[in-house]
């Protein structure tokens, strides 16, 4: 599938690296996956786009990856391209009230940079690992809290490669969930703020943190929750019912402390993580009657 053609093009089209081959655990937070084909890393805006339009052109599939905290790669690894976007759209700006952030701005950066200019609204994201454009994706969010609370606006690229700026009511976002297209790229977000005060402000993350700190297995690679919460129901609370906290499959388990992470004990592949999510979904539907919907997104092959 992967023509000569694409190599060539991607090499003389793009400026930024590209690698062919490139084992995909070393940017997973599960620290788990094979390789991908190729792994493109832009260094703009106009090397997605053409890098989008040639996948378009040659029939070939493409991943965007952020920071890969959300994310758990097969073994096989990626058949295609992946578009690596961290440490690319780094930039911070901030009009008054309005903070625009790249999509390869790390979560943490984020809170820390609002937390110094006094403004409020994105605390509830404080030790949720990954960048802009993966918590936008996915509507990111804790303690209450999401990140598009207090958004605005998106900059993105369509799949076809064509620049857009989403203004908030042409977004829809509901829990880990937004509407924006399929296959987009996310380039920029922007946030409405409210002014605050600078201490009251870190408490409120060193609260966040001292709360998800004791509550999650923070000390062992992960990928957060794996399951979306059941309405009106957490799903770590129902895997510890059905008494699966501690299990293991190879070097993966299902952490002792939170019943919804899988922890990767050190060698762990996507196939036991894999044979864990089955057993949760299979005994929580057994014996709960409840469907557990994946928060984690899986890619790749087999
Ligand atoms: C210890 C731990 C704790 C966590 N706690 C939380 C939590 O409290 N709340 C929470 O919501 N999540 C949590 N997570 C999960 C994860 O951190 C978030 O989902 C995060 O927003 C993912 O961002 P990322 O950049 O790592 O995305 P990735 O994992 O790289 O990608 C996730 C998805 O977003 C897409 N994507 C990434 N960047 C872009 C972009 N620029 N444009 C378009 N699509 C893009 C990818 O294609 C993929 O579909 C946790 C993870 C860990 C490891």
């Amino acid at each position: 599938m992967l023509t000569p053609s694409i190599r060539e093009r991607l090499e003389s089209q793009i400026r930024g690296r590209v690698v062919y081959g490139e084992p995909l655990d070393k940017y997973t937070s599960f620290g788990i996956g094979g390789p991908a084909d190729i792994m493109v890393f832009p260094e703009g805006a106009a090397d997605v786009r053409a890098a989008l339009r040639l996948c378009r052109e040659e029939g070939v599939p493409y991943l965007v990856l952020g920071g890969g905290s959300n994310l758990l790669v097969r073994d096989g690894g990626f058949r295609g391209v992946v578009l690596h976007l961290e440490g690319v759209f780094t930039q911070l700006n901030v009009e008054g009230n309005r903070v625009w952030a790249g999509a390869g701005v790390r979560l943490s950066r984020l809170v820390a940079f609002c937390s110094k200019l006094a403004l409020s609204g994105v605390e509830c994201l404080a030790g949720v690992p990954g960048t802009v454009g993966g918590a936008v994706r996915g509507n990111a969010g804790a303690f209450g809290g999401s990140i598009a609370d207090h958004l605005v606006a998106v900059r993105l690229l369509t799949s076809e490669g064509d620049e857009h700026v989403f203004s908030r009511d042409r977004m829809e976002f509901s829990y880990r969930r937004s509407s924006l297209p399929e296959g987009c790229v996310i380039l920029e977000a922007a946030f409405d703020l409210e002014q605050g005060d600078t201490g009251e402000i870190r408490r409120r993350i060193s609260a966040n943190l001292v709360q998800r700190n004791r509550g999650q297995p923070v000390e062992w690679r992960s990928a957060g929750s794996v399951f979306k919460n059941p309405p009106g129901e957490y799903a770590g609370r129902l895997v510890e019912k059905v008494g699966l906290k501690g299990v293991r499959v190879g070097g993966a388990c299902i952490s002792p402390k939170h019943g919804n992470f899988i922890i990767n004990l050190g060698g762990a592949t996507a196939t036991d993580i894999l044979a864990l999510i089955d057993l949760m979904q299979r005994q929580v539907r057994e014996k709960m009657q409840v469907e557990l919907e994946l928060e984690v997104r899986v890619v790749g092959e087999d």
